[in-house]
């Protein structure tokens, strides 16, 4: 099987119209040992910073052994205690242990499959921490040299870490994992931190990188090294009742942390092309084989870093309001042409997102284009200043623009998760579906409107487009926008509403309060919460703010309940208007009859089109009915809770040949395959009744229950 896929990738990359390079030769070759690269010769950022509140602030020492995909460090922490009130533990996430065995919280709900990668039953990964000291208060309050490790881990019972023989045991006992998933570390404090305080917690450990299938991991040369670390968790909520936010590392959810400066020192060996957030600040050469490179990073909240010896860079420049970004993409050889459309996707990204929002402050970013075998599991995926891209195949020649996409929605995350650094864990959308709102603006902006998907062989189709195509199951997705990540039922549920509903639902809220303004307000949320924790509240308040008006009869039910808008013409019914009402008026011997003599008919029709929203969420639309005759009625219909139904009711020299709802597709969180545009038919006769199939067997039902 391995190498049949092996065949297939390189078919692909070579059919693309790629060099058949090095990654698809049988072995690579030996790494050639690279130079020695030059510092980066500008600062992390291009503006005045603090940016940010600078609350959790890392210094880390790496030593990585990429025959055995090893990693071994150091890590001093400075963590400012953000909270109104006394904080006496120091939650960890240790992401590394999802991968370590099948009892984890991750394994468990992913049964070792992730996007469409599998976990490989021989490259299991884990993380050890093995020694914590704790400063505080000038004291080092833990011993020194503690060494650690994890307990057993019976399912169901908690593993307590404990020491190894000849340590002083008494913090020890008290840090624990809180059950048998092991990606969560507490570290209790013998004094709290008081609020505004600074503690700095010193810990060694050891990492063994997973054969990568989500995110993390080595794909034969290739090492892609994100979660890494013991990363702190937020504390959240309300002054006076914040608590810590550090869950397990569950199948569907992504990261939150909190801002700071980054400093990290990796030796590798000299053959190692090494690429991380931040710039590098400084490399030296150890002599013994590996050299030392340094990296710095100011307000971010995640370092990621990438190690290869087969990989080669482009550098493009893109200007923004602050000054130049450099944009590298990283490649192996035979990836070269995907790479110049990775970087021209790169450049556009952050100008366009720089001016919608507010200005990428970074002096670099990093986009690796991972190798084609290790793409499934390591590409696409977002850190600060530093993303993974994909796509590249046979299937996506120049004009088939996915992995331009892929490249805009990950840099795009610098952004709506970079910058407005929103809990991931608990409110997904708020960054994946804000996003990919953003992304389609940028796509057309970038590669023309309506075409920003997809210009080839004669096809166009924007991104909107696509995910409009996909909005006939809107009503299938079984859990609301606002679930928390962990909870979604399936992949499935939780890509929908996060991804494809997300979209729909700002691009209809765009068009309900008008594109302008609407930009406007996302604008203003941006610059108003950048660098902070912003939660789906304050990005509707935000919006509510910016535009002057309520939006909660749109949200409540859009992103708080299941199910989407449905418009149907439920009826068109038309008749020739008669010079008198027929029938039978008065009473007793007062009775006239009115026969159609008496009232005949006249040339004016009286038509009446009822429209009905059955599903729950309310959206205001238009209603286009065109005439025989050429002539056009259009009305706007307004939200009212209380009526879910409008009955139009039109006269005209001619009956209903048509009715359009929505003729301009304002209103795209609705299924597109409803009973939205229905042409009437002739052969039905002078009522005129619209007829579709579906509404014929309705009505036929409807007749044997009445029975
Ligand atoms: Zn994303």
């Amino acid at each position: 099987m391995g190498s049949m896929r092996r065949v297939l990738d390189c078919f692909l990359v070579f059919a693309a119209g790629t060099a058949l390079g090095a990654a698809c030769s049988s072995s690579p070759g030996t790494p050639a040992v690279k130079p020695l690269p030059e510092p980066d010769p500008y600062p992390a950022l291009i503006t005045r910073g603090p940016l940010s509140p600078r609350i959790a602030n890392y210094d880390i020492r790496v030593r990585f052994d990429p025959v055995a995909h090893r990693i071994v460090a150091e890590q001093t922490l400075r963590w400012t205690n953000p909270a109104t009130r006394p904080v006496s533990k120091l939650p960890f996430h240790l992401y590394m242990n999802a991968f370590k065995n099948e009892e984890s919280v991750f394994m468990r709900e992913s049964r070792g499959r992730h996007r469409d990668a599998r976990a490989s039953e021989t490259g299991w990964g884990w993380i050890d921490v093995t020694a914590v000291q704790v400063h505080h208060n000038d004291v080092t309050i833990s011993p020194d040299d503690v060494t650690i490790s994890p307990g057993p881990n019976d399912p169901g019972e908690p593993g307590p870490m404990r020491a190894v023989p000849g340590s002083k045991a008494e913090l020890l006992d008290r840090v624990v994992f809180p059950g048998p998933d092991e990606t969560v570390l507490e570290v209790p404090l013998d004094q709290p931190v008081q609020p505004g305080q600074t503690i700095e917690v010193f810990m060694a450990f050891e990492v063994q990188l997973p054969e990568v299938f989500a995110r993390t991991g080595y794909k034969n040369a290739f090492h892609m090294v994100g979660q890494w670390f013991p990363k702190i968790g937020v504390v959240v909520g309300e002054p006076g009742s914040e608590r810590w936010h550090c869950e397990p590392f569950h199948l569907h959810s992504e990261f939150f942390a909190d801002f700071g400066v980054y400093d990290v020192a990796i030796q590798v060996p000299n053959t190692h092309t090494v690429a991380a957030t931040g710039v590098l600040t400084g490399a030296v050469d150890n002599g013994d084989g590996t050299r030392t490179l340094t990296y710095h990073a100011e307000d971010v909240h995640d370092f990621a870093w990438m190690a290869d010896p087969h990989i080669d860079v482009i550098e493009g420049e893109a200007k923004n309001q602050y000054g130049t970004v450099r944009v590298r993409v990283y490649h192996r050889p035979a990836q070269r042409h995907f790479a110049e459309r990775h970087l021209h996707a790169g450049i556009g990204a952050i100008e366009q997102f720089s001016a919608l929002y507010v200005p990428y402050p970074w002096s670099l970013i990093s986009i690796i284009d991972p190798p084609p075998r290790a793409a499934r599991g390591a590409g696409g995926m977002e850190y600060p200043t530093f993303v993974t891209t994909a796509g590249d195949s046979f299937f996506t020649p120049p004009g088939v623009r996915l992995p331009e996409y892929i490249t805009v929605h990950e840099v795009g995350h610098n952004w709506f998760q970079g910058m407005l650094a929103s809990n991931e864990v608990d409110e997904a959308w708020l960054d994946e579906g804000v996003n990919e709102y953003a992304d389609s603006i940028v796509m057309d902006a970038l590669y023309g409107d309506g075409s920003g998907m997809v210009d080839w062989a004669g096809f166009r189709a924007s991104s909107h487009l696509m995910r409009r195509a996909a909005s006939g199951f809107l009503e299938l997705i079984p859990a609301p926008i606002e679930t928390i990540s962990y909870e979604f039922p399936d992949y499935s549920s939780y890509a929908m509403a996060t991804y494809l509903k997300t979209g729909l639902a700002l691009r209809t809220l765009e068009n309900i309060v008008g594109v302008e303004d609407f930009r406007r307000a996302m604008a203003f949320y941006a610059q108003r919460f950048a660098f902070r924790h912003p939660t789906g509240r304050d990005f509707f308040s935000s919006l509510e703010q910016a535009l002057g008006r309520q939006l909660d009869w749109f949200v409540e039910p859009a992103f708080r309940q299941i199910g989407a808008v449905h418009y149907e013409v439920r009826d068109i019914n038309c008749r020739r208007k008669h010079k008198k009402p027929r029938g039978v008026f008065g009473r007793g011997d007062d009775k006239v009859i009115v026969t159609p003599e008496d009232g005949p008919e006249t040339d004016t029709w009286t038509c009446q089109v009822l429209i009905v929203n059955v599903g729950r969420v309310p959206a205001p639309v238009d209603v286009r009915i065109e005439f025989d005759d050429g002539t056009i009625h259009r009305e706007h219909l307004s939200v009212s809770f209380d009526k879910t139904w409008h009955r139009i009711s039109v006269e005209r020299k001619s009956p209903v040949a048509r009715v359009v709802i929505d003729p301009d597709q304002a209103i795209v969180l609705d299924s597109h395959l409803h009973r939205r545009d229905v042409r009437t038919d002739p052969a039905l006769g002078p009522a005129r009744r619209a007829a579709a199939r579906a509404q014929f067997w309705t009505q036929t039902l409807l007749q044997v229950v009445g029975l």
